[in-house]
């Protein structure tokens, strides 16, 4: 078995390993570490190394996004574990990367954000909104993935119905529950995964909403179809709980 060589300290003075000589089958014998320890042995220490006096005025938000719903990575900035929303962001000097949570990229105010016309935007609640759209945007265009192939293998009738659902979309940022069940009963016949909560339920008009309530009255099967696409606050709106899992 390798030994451990103690390393440097991290930001926040705890103890870090060089993994030099060690073997994974060791490391996993070192049960009582924290996940993020084990996982920074396994992994290549440039990372580690990057936490020790990183200079954030470096770094920039790069724009890419992805979507982790295994929640398995944690902030390479802060340890916090559970990511689920994966920021890349990186040094400009040595094009090295790291993946963190947006609330570093927030707190971290040295941490170059750009927005649409190369602005460095400073403001910290300016800098929110632009990284919570970048997410909003990085979801349209992943719930639209699953619809084009929808589009492309169902049926030729259903493309008109896709089209009109999609551009009800674009025009009051949500789906009507009736284009939406539609969608997902479709896309369940041909095995079409897709990620019921990226589908957001239009509720501004009176309309819209009485579609919804007669769906709550009457057709339980279709609600549950549904549940996962309304916010909590839409849920709460209509006393809807437990009906199925929560994917928030
Ligand atoms: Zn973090």
């Amino acid at each position: 078995m390798g030994s451990f060589k103690q390393g440097a300290c991290n930001r926040k003075g705890r103890v870090i390993f060089s993994a030099t000589g060690v073997e994974p089958a060791a490391i996993y014998q070192y049960q009582w570490f924290p996940r993020w320890v084990i996982s920074k042995l396994l992994n290549p220490c440039k990372k580690v190394s990057n936490q020790k006096g990183i200079k954030y005025s470096d770094w920039c938000f790069t724009g890419k996004i992805t979507d982790n719903p295994k929640k398995d990575k944690i902030c390479e900035l802060c340890d916090k574990e559970g990511l689920r929303w994966e920021f890349e962001i990186k040094n400009d000097n040595n094009s090295e990367t790291l993946i963190v949570g947006s609330s570093c990229i927030i707190k971290f105010s040295e941490i170059i954000v750009y927005d649409e016309h190369k602005n460095k935007i400073i403001d910290k609640n300016q800098r929110k909104a632009h990284l919570d759209n970048e997410r909003k945007v990085y979801i349209r265009e992943l719930s639209l993935k699953p619809l084009r192939i929808l589009y492309i293998t169902g049926k030729k009738h259903y493309r008109h119905r896709i089209k009109q659902s999609v551009d009800f979309l674009k025009e009051k940022n949500g789906f009507r529950s009736d284009h939406l069940l539609f969608l997902f009963k479709k896309m369940e016949s041909l095995n079409i995964v897709y990620e019921p909560s990226f589908y957001p339920v239009y509720l501004g008009d009176e309309e819209s909403r009485t579609q919804l309530e007669k769906i709550i009255l009457f057709d339980k099967n279709a609600l549950v179809l549904l549940f996962n696409s309304l916010t909590s606050a839409q849920r709460k709106r209509y006393n809807l709980f437990n009906t199925t899992q929560n994917n928030d």
